[in-house]
């Protein structure tokens, strides 16, 4: 019987079965990339998704039989180290997924391969170094050493030779390190009454994330500025480690647990005492609704966080139908050019982000729902540098075509991304870089560049003039 076209069922993701020896069997491994390849060769849909694809397609194209048969074994690799997991191809292209009878994860046996290589020889120092972002953070987010480090991750000579040292490209932005760490200097609200929602709890608890504490923490006191315009209670999770996402695109698996493990405590506590957990970064938070119940589906623990866990816009909405979001917008944001991250839309919550900055009167909100290409690391490598702005070439057009006043994306690391393809394009733009959540703190009426600590100066990255940097 021929094999049914696509399937008409909802797609359903099975666990990763990452604590079963055949899952790393070498062999096994090999016959299921043989298998899933050679359906993506008779497919090719996802060509224009990511680099990974055109390099199978060229390996097979290219090789003895001009079938997978004829692509050299030890050429597997190039594939999966073009692969940043974004879970694009699987989310919205592969009509093969389960349940349908082929059953095609091509992100998850992505991920099985990085394992099994993590498993079999590690990861180089660079590798090891970015998907360390505690460590880094812990390290130079602090008045003494961020401002030398954000001083030399400017200066050309530094970067050449960070580049021919270590691998990472020296045109590539980086973030800068806050002197000053969101968890030690958020404002929490805690005397305001609960107010519970039918669909949102009524009091939050902040996973401040990595990237949040150490690097951009104005997008974290924007978040706790619109709580607390909202009159909603909000704490920090007591403790906190990195979610594991790096760690995860690394293939380092046992990582991912160790951290998993010092995470959950914590944030189950808060779930069981009826917050909702929110985070303001979106890899984070599939993390805990997706990558985590995948990994350890038996575990109820991660479960129960996974139900409490929100993305901003995805709260702020639901508390929107709950009819106790605040609507007394005092200024107009214009023309937002807006950039739905990956990682958000896998999340399957909508475009929740749009929908409230479209509240907001005197407010037009251009979507671009496409892969940006930058990905926490990848993008940031020297060798994938280049592919990571031919993926975004696309978005840079899009969102600076408009002519928007302000540039955004839910991922920070994203919209920096997007905002040095429009630099380089020299497009012209006027518009300035900031966050949905601090959109929607200006909507509120609180000032641009005012943070809500004294004497605490919000990152200048938090709102750039692109013409400026043309
Ligand atoms: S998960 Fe993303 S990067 Fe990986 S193959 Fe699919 S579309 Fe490409
Ligand atoms: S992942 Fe699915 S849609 Fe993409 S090329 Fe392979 S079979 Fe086709």
């Amino acid at each position: 019987m021929a094999s049914r076209e696509g399937s008409l069922e909802a797609p359903k993701r099975h666990p990763v079965d990452w604590k079963n020896a055949d899952f790393y069997n070498p062999e096994k491994l090999q016959q299921e990339m043989e298998r899933v390849f050679d359906i993506c060769h008779g497919c090719r849909r996802c060509v224009n998704l990511c680099t990974a694809f055109p390099r199978l397609f060229d390996l097979i194209d290219d090789g003895s039989t001009g079938e997978i048969d004829g692509v050299e074994k030890n050429r597997f690799q190039e594939v999966v180290d073009r692969c940043y997991l974004c879970d694009m191809c699987f989310m919205t292209k592969c009509p093969y997924v389960p349940p349908h009878e082929w059953n095609i994860d091509f992100p998850h046996l992505m991920l099985r391969t990085k394992a099994v290589k993590y498993q079999q020889s590690g990861a180089g120092f660079r590798d090891k170094l970015l998907s360390s972002t505690d460590l880094m953070g812990k390290v130079a987010a602090n008045p003494v050493i961020a401002p030398t480090i954000n001083t030399l991750n400017k200066t050309p000579l530094a970067r050449k030779v960070l580049d021919s040292t270590l691998g990472i490209r020296s045109e590539r932005k980086l973030p800068e390190y806050t002197a000053h760490q969101f968890r030690s200097h958020a404002q929490l609200n805690d005397r305001f009454t609960v107010k519970d929602g039918n669909k949102t709890p009524g009091k939050v608890a902040i996973y401040a994330t990595c990237y949040i504490n150490y690097n951009e923490p104005g997008i974290g006191h924007d978040l706790l500025r619109i709580l607390k315009h909202n009159e909603i209670p909000t704490r920090l999770v007591e403790q906190e480690v990195c979610c594991g996402m790096p760690k995860l695109e690394l293939g380092d698996l046992q990582a991912v647990e160790a951290l998993k493990n010092q995470n959950i405590p914590h944030l189950l506590t808060m779930a069981q005492q009826g917050y909702a957990i929110i985070s303001a970064v979106p890899s984070c938070v599939l993390m805990y609704k997706q990558e985590l119940p995948l990994l350890f589906p038996e575990d109820i623990a991660i479960q129960t966080v996974a139900a409490a866990m929100f993305d901003p816009f995805e709260y702020l909405w639901l508390r929107n139908q709950d009819n106790l979001l605040k609507t007394d917008f005092k200024q107009s944001l214009g023309n937002v050019s807006y950039h739905i991250p990956c990682h958000q839309r896998v999340q399957n919550i909508g475009k929740k982000t749009r929908d409230v900055l479209q509240l907001i009167p005197g407010t037009s909100v251009n979507s671009v729902e496409r892969c940006s290409g930058h990905d926490g690391t990848w993008g940031v490598k020297s060798e994938y540098f280049a592919d990571s702005m031919k993926i975004g070439r696309p978005v840079f057009k899009q969102m600076s075509a408009p002519n928007p006043d302000y540039i955004s994306s839910d991922c920070a690391i994203a919209a920096r991304h997007i905002e040095q393809g429009i630099c380089e394009n020299h497009s012209g733009s006027k518009a300035k870089k900031l966050h949905p959540l601090s959109l929607l703190r200006l909507a509120y009426g609180y000032d641009d560049h005012q943070c809500s600590i004294p004497n605490l100066q919000v990152l200048p990255t938090n709102s750039v003039d692109l013409e400026d940097k043309v």
